[in-house]
């Protein structure tokens, strides 16, 4: 009989259980086929989203729905062929993003986005991460005066909804903050609570190696295959056979690989999303991440570069990338800033792990003592990290959860 705890998935999700789980006394060991943080935890966008409290929706006005059907814009790609084999997850998040779900959802996540803020802060001056962290927030730039007085008036509604700061700017103000945007960004709102990040991967890396400075174990083996046994837990990897008191399944968007032999199927798409850095033209610089929310993209000033970022493209999985979206983001992104050449010659792609309804998995698998279950993310994984961390490891070694679980619970798929 053994004590120790696996953890399945070093990503962000995974390798900050793995530091709750220690820092309650837990013996645990983490497992990865790849070095910690090189999913989907490696190449996103760096926002550390407190001001992100609506999930993203399915628009429901005809507009901007007809908008993504072109299946022309940079929010949204999709392979015509991959929609009919993802319908009834679609018709699921098609039915969370009516208005009043949407709403629910979003109180229900709240206390995680709430506390995404102070879990980081306590992981990065433990690990001595802090040059790897902003705290100034980011900023929405806008296109026309008509969307500014939009965002505006979303701005003021977010203030009294959920407190957030947020400064609305015009031109000049905007110059003041980010001087090297171009004319064709008139304006924009300065969320000021999110922290960002200047090198995600380092991130998730920095706190996995604060787990080992702390006696935790990592091993690089590819895990096969996951099953009860009278001890516990077995774990088959490629090369050794483990067995473990516990395991925690964090494996992202890979997660039903595990799961599905023992009856487990969570409906879990990868949203895809790309990034390419680009060196800045001559002395120009960019301060914030800045999201062009009227073209469906992300700029962020990043260690390799400014890191651009996608919108979500709907393809299988392993489907070769299709440029045609980050292209599209490229040619709309040098209108609002000053973009020299690429750093790379091919795009980083990763999978968003997203269900249905918007929300993570969280909790015990229910049908199987001693197995538990961190994944589903979405855009937020790089934000609620370490505040899942925090609430699975309090479930599973029975302290009072600071959030409510019940909404993550994995019974709502069973
Ligand atoms: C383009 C893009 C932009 C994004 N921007 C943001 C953002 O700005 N802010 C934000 O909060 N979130 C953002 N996200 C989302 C965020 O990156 C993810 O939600 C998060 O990284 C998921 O973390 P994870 O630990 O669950 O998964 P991952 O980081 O993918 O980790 C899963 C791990 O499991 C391992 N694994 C899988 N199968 C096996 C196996 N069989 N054996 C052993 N190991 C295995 C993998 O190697 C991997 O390391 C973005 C995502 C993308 C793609």
């Amino acid at each position: 009989m053994t004590s120790e705890i696996f953890v399945l998935g070093a990503g962000i999700v995974g390798v900050s259980v793995a530091l709750h789980l220690q820092q309650r006394g837990r013996d645990v060991v983490l497992v990865d086929r790849n070095a910690p943080g090189e999913g989907a935890s490696f190449g996103n966008a760096g926002l550390i989203e407190r001001a992100s409290v609506i999930p993203y929706a399915i628009p429901r006005d005809w507009r901007a729905l007809l908008g993504h059907a072109s299946n022309r814009n940079a929010a949204v790609r999709y392979d015509p062929a991959f929609l009919p084999r993802i319908a009834p997850w679609l018709l699921g998040y098609w039915r969370a993003s009516h208005p009043d779900r949407l709403a629910t959802i979003a109180g229900e996540l709240l206390p995680l986005i709430e506390a995404c803020l102070g879990e980081h802060e306590r992981l990065v001056e433990a690990a001595g991460l802090s040059h790897l962290l902003r705290r100034d927030g980011w900023i929405e730039v806008v296109r026309s005066a008509a969307t500014l007085d939009e965002a505006g008036r979303r701005s003021s509604e977010m203030r009294s909804g959920y407190g957030l700061v947020s400064d609305v700017l015009d031109r000049q103000a905007l110059a003041r903050l980010e001087p090297a945007l171009l004319p064709a960004a008139v304006g924009g709102i300065h969320w000021r609570d999110p922290f960002t990040v200047s090198d995600p991967g380092a991130l998730t890396k920095g706190y996995a190696t604060l787990f080992e400075m702390r006696g935790g174990t990592i091993r690089r083996e590819a895990v096969s295959r996951i099953a009860p046994d009278r001890a516990g837990w077995r774990i088959v990897t490629e090369n050794a056979s483990h067995r473990s008191g516990a395991v925690v399944v964090a494996l992202g968007v890979h997660s039903n690989t595990l799961l599905s032999p023992l009856g487990y199927r969570v409906p879990l798409v990868g949203k895809r999303g790309y990034h390419m850095h680009f060196r800045p033209e001559g002395e120009a610089t960019l301060r914030h991440a800045v999201l062009d929310e009227e073209i469906g993209y992300v700029m962020s000033p990043m260690a390799a570069g400014i890191r651009l970022t996608t919108g979500v493209e709907l393809a299988a999985p392993d489907a070769p990338a299709n440029r045609v979206q980050l292209d599209r983001a490229e040619r709309r992104a040098r209108e609002i800033f000053p973009l020299g050449k690429p750093v790379e010659d091919k795009p980083w792609i990763g999978l968003r792990p997203a269900t249905p309804d918007m929300k993570p998995v969280i909790g015990p698998a229910r049908r199987h003592p001693g197995l538990w279950l961190a994944f589903g993310h979405a855009h937020h994984g790089l934000t609620l990290g370490p505040a899942t961390g925090r609430l699975l490891a309090e479930l599973m070694t029975g302290e009072t959860p600071f959030a409510d679980p019940s909404p993550f619970d994995i019974a709502r798929f069973l």
